[in-house]
């Protein structure tokens, strides 16, 4: 493999002919892209066969990573970075004539997950392969992606996403690792085996493609598995082969079917099944390559299973091993469970997976028999710990009320059940899963959450790297809680001065796209204070543009009254059944439009929406961040990632005590953090006395009277009703999320921001305590205490 300039521009050159025909000046840009994605894989394939032969011959455990998403982004710059061929491969380039940059441009983003969860999955990856940890990721590999985002005439409208337009230049198919997967049929019980059998299955045929993930600086090249459907040898007979090869097609179609009719349901839990007995089936026959047996299996694998999407693993797993390998009950159950590790991502009731007995019953008969089984012999458990409380029973029961509860089935079929973040870990133990945690009083245990400070500081941010590796040296690249030495600097002016400059120039390239993209011209002299993330309605993107209404009617009515000046960027996808939160994005850009455009106020306050947020958009975002938004209800947000990506490029976040902002507070102290509203006690007190009183808040607050009463006078649409929907769910149905009982204490905390950002070298010093702060917040940590709490793995030996 090249290793200077000069072998790195031979071996392009030649690939470029032996491909197109062409030289490298006749080729096309996309030709140029291909050959350089593909030399990057080639580069990275002898440490990945290394990789699965050391872990082979070493007989190490391994950990499988299942997750319905992995929201990955593009990995040409990534892989280059972390094979440390960039500068070569940029240099070659740039002697043919060739800014690598454009290259760059042309890799879409592989956008298989929706948000924070996928994105998890992805910077675990990363991590464990920096770290040298043997590991799998098992997933879909999804024709389409999460659609993209367009925003026209102020409305979301969603496009698919076609990332494999291009073809996708990292997988590798590996046909002979296929297997069968078998849906729908009947159970039989067969005298003569004594065993039950599947008949009159429909067969999928589950072809894998393998990515490699690159670890940093280290030879452990991971993999990445996406799963794909195709029709089986095995045609069913009573189906026409046209209606067969189109159901296949189905299930790697797309991220999230319509789950609004029960064929779209049906085909999700078709996709969850789908590709964990594949991934199952795999880890099997790998196994039992190296050992005689299944008796060990648990000690050589564990399987993580990211959030309720891939439990059917925990059946599947059972059913392998009873049916297909005569193991019996007991010991089955003692692999099984001794395997599987269940993290728990949400306590919103509305996002608590159950299936309907009747379909898992049709679909998968046999896993549905297993299941019920399980939930018999843990009725047993549970009456004997319990000392036959029958409320407590039927409160944790995995089937009541005719549907399969699936976080109950994770935590009886997991040794460990952890949240992700120790607010979020303490509400599952003591409320959400009281019950549980009585039941199995060791099992619960937390793993804050963490991000990739590879992708997500040193590569998207290189100005900000140079300035750390010239003020406290590069060890902080291979132990980013070294980001603390920054400490000592945080008073130093001259580096107070060199970061507010990189911000500056992180500002003009996010202002510079805004111009491109949006036609919005703002000022890099204001304050940038960005919320980016899923639009829902706990995470409150609806206070935040409530806010810039008080400011603008502020503004409008009292000439005394003026801000410093202040840009207010959000991005977000709403789901696309998601009326409300469709709603919302339709509001912020009405304001946008209305505040933007008004000459009174255009100088102090503008409002920009980014379309179709995604990962690469991010990688912009974050280094240009002066203030972060993460105001959720308190209680509702499990851990949150984004705000760790912020708080490491530099910036001040404004928010509430929730998920991880709890521990980046005690980390950068009270001087250093925006923190304001109810505490998640006080939520809920408030919510189970009843004492929120949305009228009482409108009736009291002129402030509040005014900006309710502007989503319906027309100041922002010429259509009363436009907005209707917003301000009933504020009213009339008294929101769920308490948007008015934060709201002064909001307004007051943004009025800290505007003091503290007029003073340069205050805020300066904000900003690099949060750097300095930010080491625990790298998944590199997270995957650590997963590796020695849960995992018990070893790094890959040469
Ligand atoms: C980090 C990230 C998220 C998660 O953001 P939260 O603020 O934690 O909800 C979502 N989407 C993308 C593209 C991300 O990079």
């Amino acid at each position: 493999m090249f290793k200077t300039k000069e072998e790195f521009k031979y071996e392009f050159s030649r690939r470029i002919i032996e491909s197109y025909g062409r030289t490298v000046e006749e080729s096309h840009i996309t030709e140029k892209f291909m050959v350089l994605e593909t030399m990057v894989r080639d580069y990275a394939s002898v440490n990945w066969a290394m990789t699965k032969m050391a872990t082979k011959t070493n007989y190490q455990k391994q950990v499988h990573y299942f997750s319905m998403e992995f929201l990955i982004g593009r990995l040409l710059v990534n892989n280059m970075m972390n094979l440390g061929i960039y500068e070569i491969a940029k240099d070659g380039l740039e002697d043919y004539g060739i800014n690598i940059h454009d290259l760059e441009e042309l890799e879409s983003d592989a956008g298989l997950g929706n948000g924070g969860l996928g994105r998890l999955a992805a910077c675990f990856m990363d991590s464990l392969a920096s770290l040298s940890y043997p590991a799998f990721g098992n997933t879909i590999r999804y024709e389409y992606g999460l659609f993209k985002q367009k925003i026209e005439n102020g409305y979301q409208v969603e496009v698919p996403d076609q990332w494999l337009r291009l073809g996708n230049m990292w997988e590798v198919r590996k046909p002979k690792h296929a297997v069968d997967v078998k849906f729908w049929g009947r159970v039989v019980w067969n005298e003569e085996t004594g065993k039950w059998e599947h008949v009159d299955a429909e067969c999928v045929r589950a072809v894998p493609y393998d990515m490699p993930i690159v670890g940093n600086d280290t030879t452990v090249t991971n993999t990445l598995r996406l799963w794909h459907a195709e029709p089986s040898e095995e045609i069913p007979s009573n189906k026409d082969f046209r209606q067969y090869a189109q159901e296949v097609r189905d299930i790697c179609q797309t991220l999230y079917p319509d789950d609004s009719t029960l064929a779209g349901r049906t085909l999700r839990l078709k996709q969850q099944y789908f590709f964990v007995s594949a991934g199952i089936r795999a880890i099997i026959k790998n196994h039992l390559r190296v050992y005689p047996s299944l008796s060990n299996f648990h000690e050589k694998n564990v399987i993580q299973l990211n959030d309720t999407h891939p439990v059917l693993a925990i059946p599947e797993l059972m059913r392998i091993l009873v049916d297909e390998y005569d193991m019996e009950w007991d010991e089955a159950w003692h692999i099984t469970s001794h395997t599987c590790a269940y993290t728990n991502h949400t306590i919103l009731a509305e996002a608590l997976e159950k299936w309907p007995v009747s379909t898992m019953e049709s679909l998968l008969p046999r896993i549905y028999q297993i299941i019920e089984e399980i939930n018999r012999r843990f009725i047993g458990y549970v009456k004997q710990v319990s000392d036959h409380d029958d409320d407590l029973l039927n409160r944790v029961m995995i089937i009541k009320d005719g549907q399969v509860y699936m976080a109950h089935l994770a935590i009886a079929g997991s040794f460990s059940v952890n949240g992700v973040a120790r607010l979020h870990s303490q509400i599952l133990k003591e409320q959400e899963m009281k019950d549980f945690n009585f039941l199995y009083p060791n099992k619960f245990n937390n793993k804050t959450n963490g991000i990739t400070h590879r992708r997500w500081l040193a590569y998207s941010n290189p100005e900000l790297s140079a300035l750390l590796n010239e003020t406290i040296g590069t060890d902080w690249l291979k132990h980013p809680e070294q980001l603390e030495k920054l400490m000592e600097y945080v008073d130093d002016s001259i580096v107070q001065g060199k970061f507010y400059n990189v911000k500056q120039q992180r500002k003009q390239v996010l202002a510079d796209y805004i111009y491109k993209h949006n036609g919005i011209r703002i000022d890099t002299n204001s304050i940038f204070d960005i919320q980016v993330k899923r639009l829902h309605a706990y995470k409150r993107q609806l206070l935040n543009i409530m806010h810039v209404i008080y400011l603008y009617q502020e503004m409008k009515v009292n000439p005394e009254f003026r801000i410093y000046p202040r840009t207010f960027i959000f991005g977000a996808k709403a789901a696309p059944a998601y009326y409300f939160a469709k709603k919302v994005i339709k509001l912020i850009n009405s304001v946008a439009d209305i505040v933007n455009n008004d000459p009174e106020t255009s100088d102090y306050l503008k409002v920009v929406f980014i379309e179709n947020y995604g990962v690469t958009i991010a990688e912009k975002i974050m280094p240009a961040a002066d203030v972060s938004e993460q105001i959720s209800t308190a209680g509702k947000e499990a851990s949150g990632t984004g705000n760790m990506k912020f708080m490491m490029n530099g910036a001040v976040t404004i928010g509430t005590l929730d998920g991880a902002n709890v521990e980046m507070a005690e980390r950068v102290g009270d001087d250093n953090i925006i923190i304001f509203g109810l505490k998640d006690n006080e939520v809920e007190t408030l919510r189970q006395h009843g004492q929120y009183n949305a009228w009482d808040y409108y009736n009291n607050n002129p402030h509040i009277k005014r900006v309710v009463d502007s989503l319906v006078d027309g100041t922002f649409h010429e259509s009363r009703e436009e907005f209707r929907m917003i301000f009933d769910e504020l009213m009339n149905r008294n929101d769920e999320y308490f948007l008015f009982a934060d709201f002064e204490e909001y307004v007051k905390a943004h009025e800290l921001i505007d003091a503290y950002y007029r003073d340069r070298a205050k805020w300066s010093k904000m900003c690099l305590v949060n750097i300095a702060q930010s080491g625990y917040f790298s998944s590199d940590r997270t995957i650590e205490e997963y590796v020695s709490d849960i995992w018990k793995l070893d790094r890959v030996k040469r």
